[in-house]
């Protein structure tokens, strides 16, 4: 392949950053990705990574690009630092609209490790490549422009020991994650900021690890609860490696999880299933409690922008970040990845404009859907014009047919892992489905029938 240049720098080196670097090595003959934490020995929470503390998988989508881009990578997750490959729609309980959906089997076929394990495998492979140098504890300040500022040159850096020093780059990539300082160095570059969207969740996470028993949940691999009315409360539970849960809860707008024991329990008896609650209260704890605060969904719209220096872009959640529940961060950034790499085929002219043209575009469907989610809450502010009610009524009612019908759960979730367009959901057949498996409460036929299977609508 015919090399665009010499040197291509990337900033941060977590999941954005590793899946930009490994993109950006087919297309330079050098690529350096400078890290602000050192790079730990073990696959163990870094300080730069917060939220890895917390329960994470990797959706469908995200799975099958990781392995795209780095052959071979869910088995060795597997086979070295024991994660488990499973199927989304059969080994995952998903509760949304307080209805449980179907599980059976499917092509959805997801990865679970925890996020350190995830970076870790992601990182050692990339640095086994020849072209690519990952340094550590060195801290991206600011840009190297040229004389007139129109082209990034590269990058300035504190790296331990040598204040100031800047590194040349034909290219540089933000992924520096949702604290980029990006719009900061624009301004001093007299460049305009992005405009931001802000979406604000006041969502927390409270978090513990728990030795997994081959009989909890009845042996599937995890259970994820997006919160509904009238309490709003999320709960996460997924298998990691070592034989262990992790268990992530939290409301919104400041309804915090109590970490300690005994308050913890009360609040997972709160989720519309008892699952969570029942494995904890049996469970051997394995960590201390974590707590994470997820202020707002923050989009920022690069897209947008009429002037850009060239030969830079900002990548992942540095573009964007939302609400977790549905897991969908590094898919979007491995989604990122794959238009890079389609931007740089067809060669550097106007690379910014439209790789953020792309990327917006990937993007706008993880906001609608965790946006969209988070709007149903009555207490958190956004517009919600007639379109986005509609939608929201008509994914409860999907939800509530999905309860027996696995076709819908399955629709559903093909849609929650970006491997189709939520427009999918409109199709005939599905709406077809879930008019079949609702048509008794859309037409206000109250029967003693319908209202039990409302009722038990959490229950398997
Ligand atoms: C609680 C929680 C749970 C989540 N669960 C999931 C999930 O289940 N599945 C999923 O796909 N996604 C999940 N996500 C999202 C996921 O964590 C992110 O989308 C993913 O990590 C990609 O982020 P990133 O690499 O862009 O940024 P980050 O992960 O934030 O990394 C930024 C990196 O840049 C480094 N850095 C920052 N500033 C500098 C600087 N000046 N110089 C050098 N380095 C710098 C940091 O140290 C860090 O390594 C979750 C997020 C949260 C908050």
């Amino acid at each position: 392949m015919n090399k665009l240049g010499e040197h291509a720098v990337v900033i941060g080196a977590s999941m954005s950053g590793l899946l930009a670097t490994r993109v950006l090595s087919d297309f330079y003959t050098k690529v350096t990705v400078l890290e602000r934490d050192a790079f730990p020995s073990a696959d163990v929470p870094r300080k730069g990574v917060p939220q890895g503390r917390h329960a994470h998988g990797l959706l469908a989508r995200g799975s099958a690009v990781l392995e795209d881009l780095f052959p071979g990578y869910s088995g060795e997750v597997v086979a070295q630092s024991g994660g488990l490959i499973g199927d989304v729609a059969n080994d995952v309980i998903w509760i949304g609209h307080n209805a449980r959906l179907a599980n059976s089997a499917s092509d959805l076929t997801g990865l679970l490790a925890s996020r350190p394990v995830l970076e870790g495998h992601l990182r050692r492979r990339l640095t086994s490549l020849p072209n690519i140098r990952a340094i550590g504890h060195c801290a991206v300040r600011g840009l190297a422009t040229d004389s007139l500022c129109r082209r990034v040159t590269g990058v300035r850096t504190n790296a331990e020991g040598k204040a100031g020093e800047i590194i040349d780059a034909d290219l540089v990539v933000d992924a520096t994650g949702r604290g980029s300082a990006s719009a900061a160095w624009l301004q001093a570059l007299n460049y305009p900021s992005p405009a931001e969207e802000r979406v604000e969740i006041g969502i927390s996470y409270t978090t513990r690890t728990y030795r997994r028993r081959p009989s909890d949940l009845d042996g599937k691999h995890g259970i994820v609860i997006a919160g509904s009315g009238p309490n709003w409360r999320n709960g996460v539970m997924l298998a990691q490696e070592c034989d262990s849960w992790i268990v992530s809860t939290g409301g919104y707008l400041g309804d915090d999880a109590p970490d300690n024991d005994e308050g913890f329990l009360r609040y997972l008896a709160t989720l519309p299933a008892m699952e969570i609650h029942d494995v904890v209260a049996r469970a051997e704890p394995l960590s201390d409690f974590r707590r994470y605060r997820y202020v707002a969904n923050l989009r920022r719209r690069y897209e947008k922008l009429a002037r850009f220096p060239e030969r830079y872009l900002v990548f992942g959640d540095a573009i964007c970040s939302f609400n977790p529940v549905y897991g969908q961060g590094i898919t979007v950034a491995a989604e990122e990845a794959l238009a890079l790499q389609r931007c740089l085929q067809a060669g550097p002219d106007a690379l910014a404009r439209r790789f953020y043209g792309a990327a917006a575009r990937i993007v706008d469907i993880p906001w609608d859907i965790a946006v969209g989610n988070d709007l149903r809450h009555p207490r958190v502010k956004g517009a919600r014009p007639l379109m986005r009610r509609f939608v929201n009524w008509y994914i409860g009612k999907l939800h509530c047919a999905a309860t027996r019908d696995s076709a819908l759960a399955t629709a559903f979730l093909q849609v929650v892992n970006l491997m189709m367009p939520p427009s999918s959901l409109l199709a005939p057949e599905i709406a077809r489905r879930v008019w079949q498996g609702n048509w008794r409460s859309m037409l206000s036929v109250p029967s003693p029938a319908n209202e039990a299977a409302r009722r038990s609508s959490v229950s398997p």
